[in-house]
């Protein structure tokens, strides 16, 4: 479940982090250690309660993936973001932010919140609610973690709060969801913005790490292989966007657009509300984006967002806009 100690710093996740799990950092110290991402498997959490005093958790952003293990922590001091403190704590501000507000109504919204209050991972249930995060921390600083320089540099898109660790003496960049998958980037909440994920992501690049890790199943690239894999990555955007284009194009129904497996194959999303809601908010996303870059799409878009029908007024969120304030 460890899969690799550098330094000070033990990289690991049981099943290599593959989805519904994730990648934890673990900076050791010489009185207590510091983790950063709390998702990464029963094994492992029984392997640090054992083995490390962890006094302080960082989290790099809400997905309930990366979050859930911490309530199993409950001495640790827990700090997020300053864009996700809110939905760490509001299933509803959650709500808002993944794009559910978008597409459902209440009945859909309320059965969304109640299997997040029941989710389980084994016998854990897991409810970001008892999260008990009080405190943010800053971006672009270096912080003292355990003994050991890190800076969280901010990097929206995959959400607005997204940010990527890095332990400046290891040369250690945890790029997280920038995760390699062969999925392509998530880009399915209403906070999400593509081209804000595409400058992040070549943004890592200009950090002088060695050794990147991602989050899910795809581990830890040392630079060369990491900006080769990163390149691929992201064609997968203009790939899946060059398929909506020729779909529209040749005549593809705005009712039907949703049928086409340009995320999900239909058997993932058809009856499971959060991918039909992902492919629905990420079909969206790349619409706008091909009206931007100047394509005729204006009515279709308007005719995809009323036959799904669409809440305009969430289909974009942004923790510091007052629209979404009551
Ligand atoms: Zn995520």
């Amino acid at each position: 479940m460890v899969y690799k100690k550098i330094g000070p710093v033990e990289i690991m996740g049981d099943n290599g982090g593959r989805v519904p799990l994730s990648t934890s950092l673990i900076i050791t110290g010489n009185e207590d250690s510091t983790l950063i991402d709390c998702g990464s498997g029963q094994k492992t959490f029984d392997y640090i309660q054992k083995n490390h005093k962890v006094n302080t958790i960082y989290l790099t952003h809400h997905h309930i993936d990366h979050v859930w293990g911490a309530q199993l922590f409950p001495n640790a001091e827990k700090l997020i973001n300053k864009y996700d403190i809110e939905k760490i704590a509001d299933y509803h501000e959650l709500a808002k932010s993944e794009g559910l507000y978008a597409v459902y109504g209440k009945a859909d919204i309320d059965k969304w919140i109640q299997d997040l209050k029941e989710k389980t991972y084994w016998d854990t249930v897991v409810e970001p609610k008892v999260l008990n995060v009080s405190k943010t921390h800053e971006y672009n600083q270096v912080i003292d973690l355990s003994g050991v320089d890190v800076m969280f540099i901010h990097a929206p898109g995959h959400t607005e709060g997204f940010c990527t660790p890095y332990i400046l003496d290891y040369g250690i960049l945890h790029v997280g969801d920038i995760d390699l998958t062969s999925f392509g980037p998530y880009y399915g909440d209403a906070e999400s913005n593509i081209d804000q994920f595409i400058k992040s992501a070549k943004k890592t690049l200009d950090v002088d790490a060695k050794y990147f890790v991602t989050s899910h199943h795809k581990g830890i690239f040392l630079r060369d292989d990491y900006e080769r894999e990163l390149e691929k990555y992201l064609s997968i955007i203009e790939r899946k966007e060059e398929k909506i284009k020729k779909l529209v194009k040749s005549g593809c129904l705005p009712k039907d657009l949703i049928h086409q497996e340009i995320f999900y194959y239909k058997s993932q999303s058809e009856h499971n509300l959060v991918r039909r809601k992902t492919e629905i908010v990420s079909i969206v996303k790349h619409l706008k984006r091909l009206i931007d870059h100047g394509e005729r799409f204006t009515d279709y878009l308007e005719d995809f967002i009323r036959i799904n029908n669409i809440n305009e007024e969430y289909i974009e969120y942004s923790s510091f806009s007052d629209k979404h304030r009551c």
